[in-house]
């Protein structure tokens, strides 16, 4: 696969993107030289562009097509809905029987004791809601004053003013004075990266413990929440070490906050159970979803609230929030029709006991490879760090841009993995069969080697 240009509608449609468009996360200028690669169609884990190129879909899109491309039942599910209604808003005492049905589907699968739904168009809405929702509840308490929320450095909660400012990302606060008063942020459990010489365990409840240390210096009257998605995703999968969770529960049981988790990239699935928090027995107050709730097919978030949230909340008279797509029908009718593909073809059991585990085990093969310092990887997420020295984990310099030189050559060879720095991520579709996983693996191997080969002296 080359990056020649043959097809003449490429060019056109290139060129309407210099033109016209404004790509999310991009440099335009340098998007602009090379010119986006246009992504035409898919069927199953793979996805063709507009030079007939087939590419292996390591990403699931944006962390999103959990059942896989090409579902007729959700095309089916969708085509229905616009027929029979379209759209209807869920205001003014309104409603309409997929927000419902998709509402009690997914207290249905989530964890006891979280039975209600707010239904919004993003992730990144999802967390505004959850920012509005946790602070009017402290006001419903009496405690007005509990209005700060305790994020991570690093974490990744979207790209609305909210979203971005729970974010941790440095180069998103750069950018419009962020974060906005009233978050706060501690440390993360990134032991490859950060974790210096102390071990996994040890790093692990010295990153816990800064949450207490935060509570502490911010004061527990004026602590509203923390939030934390399970495994970090965009941050680079970062699999906290086993000591992390446990000491974090500890801390949040002695103090009186709520604690959200981001389950965005988690939910529905990824690790093999419903929701991250299952999988590491964690017991949020409120949970943010999206992507995996529909497949990415139509867009949908929400938050799902415990039913002691819930109670202070239904006893505070309005809550002045909403939009105008809050349980789109068509994106409800599409949701309520992945989940129950989820359920009657057992996808979460195939992957908690076949191909998770088969997607682990082959990908930990690529930890002898020379450029890899690290292989680690949860149900169907997984991270490959590179660095140049596996022992110390010495990274290369930032500015060889070694990452993304591996993600070129993955681009190159029909296989899309995202490159956060020097770490390469994959969250394959989860109906990613034992076969397209060697292709996954094979194909990884050989672009660490061509890599390997214009870096490692
Ligand atoms: N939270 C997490 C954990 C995410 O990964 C993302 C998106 N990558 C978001 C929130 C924001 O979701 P959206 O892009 O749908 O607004």
């Amino acid at each position: 696969m080359t990056n020649a240009v043959t097809n003449p509608k490429t060019r056109e449609w290139q060129a309407m993107s210099r033109e016209h468009h404004l790509a999310p996360f991009s440099d335009y200028q340098q998007l602009h030289e090379k010119g986006p690669r246009i992504i035409t169609k898919a069927d199953g884990v793979y996805l063709w562009d507009s030079e007939g190129h087939k590419i292996l879909d390591g990403m699931a899109g944006l962390w999103c097509v959990a059942v896989g491309y090409g579902g007729e039942e959700l095309v089916e599910a969708a085509a229905a809905q616009m027929r029979e209604l379209p759209f209807y808003n869920t205001f003014f005492q309104t409603a309409h029987p997929p927000a419902l049905e998709l509402a009690k589907a997914i207290a249905d699968v989530a964890p006891q004791g979280m039975n209600h739904v707010f239904f919004t168009g993003s992730g990144s809405e999802g967390n505004d809601t959850m920012l509005r929702m946790v602070r009017h509840y402290w006001a419903c308490k009496g405690q007005p004053n509990k209005k700060v929320i305790i994020s991570r450095h690093n974490g990744y909660h979207g790209s609305t003013v909210a979203g971005a400012s729970l974010g941790g990302m440095k180069y998103m606060h750069e950018q419009g004075d962020l974060p906005i008063p009233g978050i706060v942020h501690i440390p993360q459990p990134y032991w490859f990266g950060e974790g210096g010489d102390m071990s996994p365990e040890e790093f692990g409840v010295w990153a816990a413990d800064q949450l207490e240390k935060k509570i502490l210096e911010v004061g527990e009257d004026n602590v509203a929440a923390f939030i934390a998605e399970p495994i970090q995703g965009a941050g680079g999968v970062i699999i906290p070490p086993e000591t992390y969770w446990p000491r974090i529960r500890e801390i949040l049981a002695k103090y009186d906050i709520l604690f959200v988790a981001d389950e965005v990239i988690c939910g529905f699935g990824r690790t093999g159970e419903w929701f991250g928090s299952d999988f590491y027995g964690n017991k949020p107050d409120l949970m943010t979803i999206a992507k995996g709730l529909t497949s990415g097919y139509v867009p949908m978030g929400g938050l799902i609230v415990s039913d002691k949230v819930f109670q202070v909340i239904n006893a505070g008279g309005d809550f002045n929030h909403g939009f105008t797509y809050s349980g789109h029908p068509v994106a409800a009718a599409v949701g309520l029709a992945n989940l129950r593909i989820l359920k009657e073809e057992k996808i979460l059991e195939k992957v908690r006991e076949e191909t998770a585990p088969y997607l682990q085990k082959r990908l930990r093969e690529l930890a002898d490879h020379p450029l890899v310092g690290e292989v680690r990887g949860v149900g169907m997420l997984g991270a490959i760090e590179l660095a140049k020295n596996k022992q110390t984990r010495e990274r290369f310099p930032s500015e060889m841009g070694v990452g993304m030189i591996c993600r070129g050559h993955c681009f190159e060879n029909g296989l899309i993995m995202r490159a956060v720095g020097d770490t390469m991520i994959i969250a394959p579709p989860l109906v990613i069969s034992k076969d397209e996983i060697d292709e996954l693996v094979e194909k990884a191997r050989k672009c660490l080697d061509l890599t390997a080969r214009g870096v490692l002296v």
